[in-house]
């Protein structure tokens, strides 16, 4: 059983032996039994972090907001004027609206936390002395693990091979340099620097390793760390800001109405003071916009859920935001655009070409080239190529014979082990032969990548990469079986085969080779790369995806701008990109040499029209970014790379691919794809704009209220209180902290409706209290609830006699006529939730009942009345009673006009949608 706790010390100077058996494990790591059993010694492999703020503080500071603050001060000065139980009914109800504000809060906590479950890392581990993709959590001390460029260090480890290996401290140091890592020890400077060991959290900038890890979870330098330090005080995002801000306006308005009614209710209705200020209060609850904030918070988390169903997972609800400013979308071609499905259709020798023919993975002898089964033996340059294909290959295809199995690694080189396999190479068998002594990793800015390779005593440098890339190291010519120096001919035709294929939108990979006679360890990469031999070039097919067809569509009418940025040539970019309808015949595609030679006002110019950036790297992709974000443009832009993160990071919205991206590239990220599929960035933009207009819809339908509730004041103050206050504070309260409360929440949760992507996106200097919110909410929603409400109260006081007899603040018809006041406005807000649902479309078009949510707030808003009216004591408290048949008739009718008129009144302006 494992019980070591091995120290940084004997990790770093104890020989690799020494460590593997203190570790009780081998250099091909442990079983999966034993895994298993130090699993549950040690722990999941995960860092706990601290959480930020305790619940309790995020109660309390509900209660000490300033309109809690003023509801308390108002139930003590009731309580002292003798008005006991109007006191305590109102520190009731702001206990009763702090904890549904809490509760609102932890819901968005739990929904965007329960996201970071969403998408684990990854470690590359041999169990049972098999390579396997396994969940870091899972790791335990004593596995050994591999690590490549863009993966991130999943435990503190101890390297036991390494190949130009450099790793991104960071997250540990805060130094930005990379280390150079090594087997041999050599203790470096400072903490952390020991050359042989990594530590989990850092990341692999570039290089190749294998290690034992020895340390995992909360044991680890990270782990220690992060348990001291607390986390990092939430961000608060730009439309929390002007929220915040936004409460705090109209809470000082509301305070300066609230003094001056304070003021007129004294000197000119002679109202005793201690009342007038109770009314004044009623007046500031009504205006201040308590529920805005955590409402906000909340609709923010649930687009975040509703984007992690459509695939795109946000980091942060800041990005909710900017999605539905984004106007230009930097994208990525294979992968995202197409299906990343590679399948190798070609295949191109100096003197004749291959078709590939037969589907799937198959057994040697059933798929066939020309139709024909090929002997490799009589086919030395096919030999060669598919040697080359076998062995300059990170990748692994767990397969039976059948079919293609699990990729381990990418599909480019997938397709590369399937085509070799189909002519019966086994890339498995053949890399035992053929030892590897050294890699150049794969680089998107040199687009190739290279290997050497041992049998018996002879080494070969193997190198697989984009056709230039290649032939440009290239003296040589594999010709039949007989090396020749190249000529510029042999290039043309390389060249003029590439491009056939290209402008069908497939892609080529161009192999050579040399006998390498060098002393490897010093083998620099320029030089190993040099004088090589040209075998030929396999040509893959990477379709489409089928649903990017439509969703670059949307992006056409919602006015968002997609430019194609990727490696491959241009002549395959522009393929694809006319067979998905990005761009059209006119399109002008810069190379990334041709960016190179252009001046920041050329490239300005060149963004404006129809684009495509091929064979570019990734640096140039930050300049295109930063570029079109000097030019005013919000941009997305997508990455898997390493090299990608200084794009990611610049973006505004940086999207990694969530199943072949790196570690380094989620990181930068603030947005992760869980498909790698272009499609949910359309739909995260969808979501993304649908949740700043719910937020509009929201602040729409509570400012509507505010009409209602304050107009009944207004007359008893015009009228010097000649008119009884139609509407007591209680009832107000209950309006504007009770009823409205849940609908509002529905209107957080709509989906986005019709149109939103036929229009440009919104401009990010935007107000949220945008004109055409004012309007609605004061001048027309408002004005509509207002009036029915205060008809209906004059309504019942002339069913009782008036103006016979004269209004009396007191007694069973005052009760019944200002429940009559509050029931209207309840029934006109359910006309205005409908009302608020689209700002263009008609609600009958979204559906009446289609919002759950609301639909059940309605359910309890009705509630809440009816049992003001019939339960006894709050009948009492709140100053209500029952109402007649004829007043349920106005009420239950009330709303179907003031939705007709309204989507009248919509179909007018905005035409039929
Ligand atoms: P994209 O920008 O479309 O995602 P990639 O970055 O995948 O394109 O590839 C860019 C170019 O790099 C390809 O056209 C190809 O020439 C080369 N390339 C891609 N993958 C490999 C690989 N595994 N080994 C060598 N060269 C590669
Ligand atoms: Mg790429």
């Amino acid at each position: 059983m494992f019980k070591h706790k091995i120290d940084l010390k004997s990790a770093s100077q104890d020989t690799i032996n020494a460590l593997i058996d203190d570790l009780n494990t081998t250099t091909r790591g442990i079983s999966s039994a034993e895994a298993a059993a130090r699993l549950e010694q040690t722990g999941p492999n995960e860092i706990q972090q601290a959480v930020g703020e305790s619940q309790f503080k995020m109660l309390m500071k509900n209660f000490i907001s300033l309109m809690a603050i003023l509801l308390w001060v108002g139930g003590i000065i009731a309580i002292l004027a003798g008005m006991t139980e109007l006191g305590l009914a109102i520190w009731a109800v702001n206990i009763i609206n702090g904890g549904f504000s809490f509760w609102q809060e932890r819901s968005a906590q739990r929904a965007t936390s329960a996201l970071k479950k969403m998408l684990p890392t990854y470690v590359h581990v041999y169990r049972d002395d098999k390579l396997i993709k396994l969940e870091a959590r899972d790791l335990v001390p004593g596995d050994v693990f591999n690590l490549q460029a863009g993966d991130s260090v999943s435990a503190d480890a101890r390297l036991i091979t390494a190949t130009s290996l450099e790793v991104d401290q960071s997250s540990l140091t805060g130094e930005t340099v990379p280390e150079d890592k090594q087997v041999t020890f050599i203790p470096g400077e400072g903490k952390y620097s020991e050359s042989n060991l990594i530590y989990a959290g850092t990341t692999v900038g570039a290089g190749t390793a294998t290690a034992v890890a020895f340390r995992t979870g909360m044991q680890t330098e990270f782990g220690q760390i992060a348990e001291l330090t607390e986390n990092s005080k939430e961000e608060v995002t730009p439309l929390q800001q002007e929220l915040d801000r936004l409460t705090k306006q109209l809470s000082m308005i509301a305070i300066a109405i609230g003094i001056l009614f304070f003021i007129l209710a004294v000197t000119i209705v002679h109202y005793p003071v201690a009342k007038s200020f109770i009314f004044a209060l009623g007046m500031i609850v009504a205006f201040i916009p308590e529920g805005l904030l955590p409402t906000v918070t909340l609709s923010l988390a649930q687009g975040v859920q509703r984007m992690a169903k459509r695939h795109a997972l946000v980091k942060n609800l800041n990005s909710v935001e900017t999605l539905g400013e984004t106007t230009v979308i930097c994208s990525d071609k294979t992968g995202t655009l197409t299906q990343n499905q590679m399948t190798v259709t070609n295949i191109i020798l100096p003197n004749r070409e291959f078709e590939v023919t037969g589907r799937g993975y198959v057994n040697n002898g059933k798929v066939k080239f020309n139709g024909a089964d090929v002997e490799l033996t009589a086919q030395p340059q096919l030999d060669k190529l598919l040697q080359i294909a076998a062995l300059d290959n990170d990748t692994r295809v767990q397969t039976d014979d059948k079919s293609v199995g699990k990729i381990l690694g990418t599909p480019t080189e997938a397709a590369l082990i399937v085509v070799a396999k189909k002519a019966g190479i086994s890339a498995d068998e053949l890399s035992h032969q053929y030892r590897r002594l050294k890699e150049y990793t794969f680089d998107s800015s040199r687009k190739r990548m290279s290997t050497i390779n041992q049998i018996d005593s002879k080494k070969e440098i193997f190198t697989k990469g984009g056709l230039d890339e290649v032939i440009g190291q290239c003296d040589f010519v594999l010709d039949g079986d007989t090396i020749r120096p190249i000529q510029d001919s042999d290039r043309v035709t390389a060249k003029d085969a590439e491009k056939k294929y290209a402008a069908q939108g497939l892609r080529s990979l161009a192999m050579a080779y040399r006998e390498v006679t060098e002393d490897i360890d010093n083998l620099q990469m320029d030089q190993a790369e040099a004088k090589l031999i040209y075998v030929g070039q396999a040509v893959m097919m990477d379709p489409p995806r089928p649903e990017v067809f439509d969703a670059i569509k949307k992006c056409k009418t919602a006015q968002i701008r997609i430019i194609m940025v990727t490696g491959d040539s241009a002549l395959t970019a522009k393929s694809i990109g006319q067979t998905i309808g990005i761009v059209g015949d006119g399109v002008r595609v810069i190379t990334g040499d041709e960016l190179d030679a252009m001046s920041n006002e050329e490239l300005k110019v060149a963004v404006k029209q129809e684009v495509i950036f091929a064979r570019v790297a990734p640096e140039h992709k930050f300049r295109i970014v930063s570029t079109l974000q000097t030019m005013g443009e919000v941009v997305a832009s997508t990455g898997d790379g390493v090299n990608d993160a200084p794009a990611l990071k610049k973006a505004d919205i940086g999207v990694a691919m969530g199943v072949t991206g790196t570690d380094v590239a989620k990181d930068a990220a603030d947005m992760i794809l869980t498909d790698d599929n272009f499609v949910s960035i359309v739909s995260a933009i969808e979501e993304g704009r649908a949740v700043y207009s719910n937020i509009q819809k929201f602040l729409l339908y509570i400012l509507t209220s505010n009409v209602g509730e304050a107009m009944p004041s207004v007359l008893f103050l015009l009228s010097r209180g000649l008119i009884p206050l139609p509407l007591t504070v209680m009832q107000i309260l209950t309006i504007d902290i009770g009823t409205d409360m849940l609908p509002a929440l529905g209107l957080g949760s709509e989906k986005p409706e019709p149109g939103i992507m036929n229009k440009a996106p919104r401009n990010p200097k935007d107000h949220l209290m945008s004109k055409n919110v004012l309007w609605r909410a004061f001048g027309w929603y408002g004005m509509i609830g207002a009036a029915v409400s205060i008809g209906g109260y004059f309504w019942i006081n002339h069913l009782h006699g008036w103006p016979d007899v004269s209004l009396a603040a007191a007694g069973p018809v005052y009760a019944e006529a200002t429940t009559m006041t509050l029931a209207a406005i309840i029934f006109s807000q359910i006309a205005s939730v409908m009302n608020s649902r689209s700002q263009k479309a008609s609600v009958f078009k979204l559906g009446v009942f289609s919002n759950h949510k609301i639909n059940f707030g309605i359910l309890v808003e009705i509630l809440i009345l009816l049992m003001l009216m019939y339960v006894a004591p709050l009948r009492e408290v709140f100053g209500t009673t029952t109402l007649q048949w004829q007043a349920w008739l106005y009420l239950i009718v009330l709303p179907i006009p003031i939705v007709l008129i309204e989507n009248l009144r919509k179909r007018i302006a905005y035409g039929k949608r």
